[in-house]
């Protein structure tokens, strides 16, 4: 096949027939072997993806038009429901079960032609920031194999980096999907809470999760998120559909020139935990956009030091509620010893199926939830998540978009924050405020750093407008793009 570039150009060698779809999967099947000890993958649906790339051969022979993505080689991580194909969670609590149904995300690919080559690798149930919670071993990042590649969706985020795919769905509940880009030099996007429907998507905490994109080009994000985006019953906190993406001209997206209003919070810019050579970087590039015409201006934001306890004080209640259903009887796996109470039996089934980060913020989340507790801790929380929905209100009536960092540093070590998960959690702290305020945000990759790793710039834009946030994006991409991906 050609070198996979972006989607139209791919369409376009598909129409000049430079290449076929059969041609296309081979190689993708080619690159996954050559690139398995990554772990990228938890299955690879080989057969099936050839059967369906044939089928669109013939579709174009028999002169029908493309849909938006046709032939598209696409991964998805392994808590996205697939009809027919098993899902885990990266979990041995669903060990050898298979979905029932496709999630509607999924079933909007597949009715637009793309070809879905396999599921992947991540934290379990999408509990962690660097793939080492997941029962399947760790994904390497294929830019530094001692390296994480970010989590929890390192797999899918690794499948796009190695070139195994051409683009991948991920899950971003806490940052999971533009961490793992910034760490692996990619595009990852988190759209609006509700843009894309959960339902098949499975439950860590529902009211931050969202299904999110990694892709190597904007254009290719704009398309998938366009063709995941329509409105679906079966999830009743999806956007009214009075605010429908307007990317309905996907060049909209690569040819706007105005002029941006965008602020960014001086406490996340100064705050100690920030690498000084991702801090020198950002403020250069912020000095740069103000001499090119935007406005660019700090903010306060004094809640910063509250964004990480109530994301994980709210996930870990909502989890606690959420995982209550695996229970060694319904799904998966149960277990083998011989107990005849069952109460006893839903203990040891879960003790024994659940890892130790699930436990841990199942446990946590229960306390937090349990009476007595539940106004220090959970009320508390509530609060400071409403305190933000305020701040990004008054935010975004001022400004057009919103610069942060996407992670304090590059790609940590393996092991190196295993040990204290309170590191660990504290990491997260400029990816969480977008997913406790419910708005757009993506980590766009940029630039490279001196210890030879790529990290990226993390936009946010007000709820339901992606449009602006797709077209700062490829307007930074355009021109300050000083680092490239790893190349097929
Ligand atoms: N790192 C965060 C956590 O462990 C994010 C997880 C996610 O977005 N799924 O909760």
């Amino acid at each position: 096949m050609t070198a996979f570039s972006s989607i139209p150009d791919y369409h376009k060698n598909l129409i000049s027939s430079n290449t076929t779809c059969i041609d296309t999967v081979n190689y993708y099947l080619q690159q996954i072997e050559k690139y398995k000890h990554l772990n990228a993958f938890v299955e690879v649906y080989g057969a099936e993806a050839l059967q369906k790339a044939k089928a669109l051969d013939d579709k174009r022979k028999n002169g029908e038009p493309l849909k938006a993505l046709h032939g598209v080689v696409i991964a998805i991580k392994d808590v996205i429901c697939y009809d027919g194909h098993s899902v885990t969670a990266a979990s041995k609590i669903l060990e050898g079960f298979t979905s029932i149904y496709s999630a509607t995300a999924v079933q909007r690919l597949l009715d637009d032609d793309a070809i879905i080559i396999g599921s992947c690798n991540c934290d379990e149930f999408a509990m962690g920031s660097t793939n080492e919670n997941s029962a399947y071993g760790n994904v390497l990042n294929a830019l530094d194999e001692t390296k994480v590649p970010g989590g929890s969706s390192g797999g899918s985020a690794v499948a796009v980096q190695a070139g195994l795919c051409m683009a991948s769905l991920g899950s971003d509940t806490g940052g999971s999907v533009r961490q793992p880009a910034d760490f692996c030099g990619i595009i990852g996007l988190k759209p609006t809470y509700g843009r894309i429907s959960r339902y098949g998507l499975i439950a860590y905490a529902s009211s931050f999760d969202q299904i999110g994109i990694f892709s190597n080009t904007i254009i290719d994000a704009a398309i998938l998120l366009k063709v995941m985006s329509a409105s679906d019953d079966y999830d009743s906190t999806m956007l009214p559909s009075q605010t429908t993406l307007e990317i309905d001209d996907i060049n909209t997206v690569s040819t706007a020139t105005k002029k941006y209003k965008i602020c960014y919070f001086k406490e996340a810019l100064f705050h100690p935990s920030l690498d000084e050579e991702i801090k020198n970087t950002i403020l250069s590039v912020l000095d740069k956009l103000k001499t090119e015409g935007h406005q660019v201006e700090a903010v306060d934001f004094d809640l910063l030091d509250y964004v990480v306890p109530a994301y994980y004080v709210l996930t870990t209640a909502e989890a606690s509620s959420n995982l209550s259903r695996f229970d060694g009887i319904r799904f998966g796996y149960n277990t083998k010893v011989d107990i005849k109470d069952l109460t006893e039996y839903y203990k040891r089934s879960r003790s024994e199926g659940f890892g130790k980060e699930v436990q841990r913020r199942i446990m946590l989340g229960t306390f937090v939830l349990s009476a007595g507790y539940y106004d220090a801790y959970f009320s508390k929380a509530q609060q400071v998540r409403s305190m933000l929905v305020d701040k990004t209100k008054a935010v975004f009536a001022d400004f057009d978009a919103l610069i942060l960092p996407t992670s304090p540093t590059t790609a940590f070590s393996f092991g190196e924050k295993t040990e204290d998960p309170i590191a660990m959690y504290l990491a997260d702290i400029y990816t969480v405020f977008a997913n406790l305020t419910g708005l757009p945000g993506i980590s766009i990759p940029l630039f490279k750093h001196s210890n030879g790793m790529p990290f990226g710039l993390q936009i946010m834009t007000s709820k339901a407008d992606e449009l602006t946030l797709l077209q700062l994006s490829a307007y930074l991409m355009q021109h300050y793009k000083a680092y490239q991906p790893l190349n097929n």
